[in-house]
């Protein structure tokens, strides 16, 4: 059950995160969802999410990307999402799995460089990305050794071309949504977002 450890650690009659289905029929001819949600959970996090075999692949970037080809910046690969997950944007209720707000922070579409599938069971994934912030090549790839002992430890490294940039500071310079422009605080001023569970208020 390729979204049992997502299911298992939400409660859904109290956030409203989607509960999710894994989509079967995806025409191969449809491009593949890219998506980076900027979290402010316990600790702030860019959560890189690719769209593969009916889910989307997940990865928390605790410092988010970088443009510059020489930071490898740290992906820990978490539970598979469900791709309506996408485009979610909006609070998680205290007390519950990942609590605090979620942004789109960019959105797109990737596409795989070489044959995905066994890229990823090989650790190594290099794609092109064509979202609203992120552009150009771009590779993933698992550690070993003593860092990649837990088996989870990923790296997100920009290959260097046109959309490389040495000194800009992305996620600094580009704070907003990709979906609705705001801020966090304004995400997490909407309170029409939030879940109450079954009561109407
Ligand atoms: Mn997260």
């Amino acid at each position: 059950m390729p979204l049992k450890k997502y299911r298992q650690k939400r409660n859904f009659k109290k956030t409203s995160e989607p509960r999710g289905k894994v989509v079967k029929k995806v025409s191969k001819k449809k491009s593949l969802l890219y998506v980076i949600q900027k979290h402010a959970a316990s600790h702030l996090h860019y959560d890189f999410r690719l769209q593969l075999h009916g889910v989307l692949l997940s990865w928390a970037v605790p410092k988010g990307p970088s443009l510059n080809p020489d930071d490898k910046r740290l992906a820990v690969h978490v539970e598979d999402h469900p791709l309506d997950y996408a485009k979610f944007e909006g609070i998680i209720p205290e007390g519950e799995y990942g609590a605090g707000t979620v942004m789109v922070w960019d959105y797109g579409v990737w596409q795989p460089l070489t044959e995905p599938e066994e890229a990823y069971r090989q650790g190594k994934l290099t794609f092109n990305l064509q979202g609203k912030k992120l552009q150009g090549g771009w590779a993933l790839v698992e550690m070993h050794g003593k860092m990649g002992e837990n088996g989870k430890n990923w790296l997100l490294i920009k290959h260097q071309d046109a959309a490389a940039k040495k000194r800009f500071d992305i996620t600094k310079k580009e704070p907003l949504s990709a979906l609705t422009g705001r801020t966090m605080e304004e995400i997490t001023e909407d309170k029409r977002k939030i879940w109450h569970g079954k009561k109407k208020k």
